[in-house]
């Protein structure tokens, strides 16, 4: 007795011809916190029914047990110890969580603790190397914002793969504090990733998972695809000429109006990976006259889910 959920189609990418035994699935998703759906966010068109935990958490279950990442990235999580973890640990993933300083969870009523940021893996196809929690950094003055950076062996393949996930400071005005943190995680990561100066080769490929608050053409949205790690944005493949994002990764209606932007993104390193699909998105129609959250999503942003392969190295074995 509730529409229908999204029919979305994976679009498998021209030169993708990876192994499929080696694929990597992954999600990046902003759940929606409950405390925010429900106390701050003031989703004018969605009834209060269709934001309750115990409608929500079956639909955010859904939406990872339809696609079964290999890894999923999520931010708001603040249900994570008492649901998130102990349901994913049974499908077999591990996790690890990292909580907003001075998540604005807490001023809510009946909250359920700070929301932060999640990271899962699955247990059977990686092995974990090494877990870090970062606090984002503007100018050495520590920030409500956060990161979980992890290193992950492939079982399959035996490499290496460096995941990060991100959600950063919110709302206009803060563009400058966005694209400084975007520096600070860009900073951390070098350290992560750069194995040996020497030998560029040698690098972990990155995927960097987030909620990035930023328009494509912001300063952060820049510093990301300049950077010198040679990222690109995988959910650009989904366009007709490959280099435009999507037009939307969040639709909502507030009390100010209705917010249709692209805010999320999974970004990768060009050299070492490859795109083989991605997730399409849901159209406006589907997506329907009240926008997200509704009865059937339930978060204001949609999951981004992408199979990436390693590339295999041309002289390789020679
Ligand atoms: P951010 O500005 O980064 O935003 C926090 C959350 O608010 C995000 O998850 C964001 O969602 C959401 N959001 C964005 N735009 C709106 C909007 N127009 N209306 C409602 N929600 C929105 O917050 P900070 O991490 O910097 O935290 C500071 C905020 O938290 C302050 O507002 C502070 O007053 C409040 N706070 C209150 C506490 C209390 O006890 N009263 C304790 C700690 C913090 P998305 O990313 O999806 O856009
Ligand atoms: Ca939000």
């Amino acid at each position: 007795d509730r529409p229908p959920r999204f029919d979305r189609k994976f679009v498998h990418i021209g030169d993708g011809d990876g192994a499929p035994s080696s694929v990597i699935r992954v999600m990046q998703w902003n759940i929606l916190a409950q405390a925010l759906g429900e106390g701050l966010d003031n989703f004018v068109m969605c009834p209060l029914e269709a934001l309750s935990w115990s409608r929500r958490k079956y639909l955010i279950m859904e939406e990872v047990l339809t696609y079964r990442p290999h890894i999923v990235c999520m931010q708001e999580v603040d249900h994570y110890y008492d649901t998130l973890q102990p349901v994913l640990a049974g499908l077999g993933y591990s996790s690890h969580f990292c909580p907003k300083p001075w998540s604005p969870c807490l001023g809510v009523e009946g909250n359920n603790g700070p929301d932060g940021c999640a990271l899962f893996y699955d247990e059977s196809r990686f092995e974990l190397l090494d877990s870090v929690s970062i606090r984002l950094s503007a100018m050495r003055i520590p920030t409500n914002q956060v990161a979980i950076v992890t290193t992950l062996r492939c079982r399959i393949t035996g490499k290496c793969v460096c995941v990060a996930v991100t959600h950063l400071k919110a709302r206009s005005g803060w563009e400058w504090l966005r694209s400084t943190q975007g520096s600070d995680l860009l900073w951390h990561l070098q350290n992560v990733v750069q194995k040996q100066p020497s030998d560029p080769a040698a690098d972990i490929p990155l995927l960097i998972c987030g909620d990035f608050n930023a328009v494509p053409n912001e300063e952060v949205y820049r510093r990301f695809a300049t950077s010198p790690f040679g990222l690109d944005s995988a959910y650009k493949k989904l366009s007709r000429d490959g280099l435009t994002e999507p037009e939307y990764t969040t639709w909502k209606i507030r009390p100010t109006g209705e917010c249709c932007s692209t805010l999320d993104y999974i970004w990768y390193t060009k050299d070492t990976l490859r795109v083989d699909a991605v997730l399409d998105m849901p159209t406006e129609e589907e997506i329907g006259p009240n926008r997200l959250p509704s009865f059937s999503y339930p978060s204001d942003h949609l999951s981004l889910v992408c199979d990436f392969s390693f590339k295999e190295e041309e002289w390789e074995g020679n």
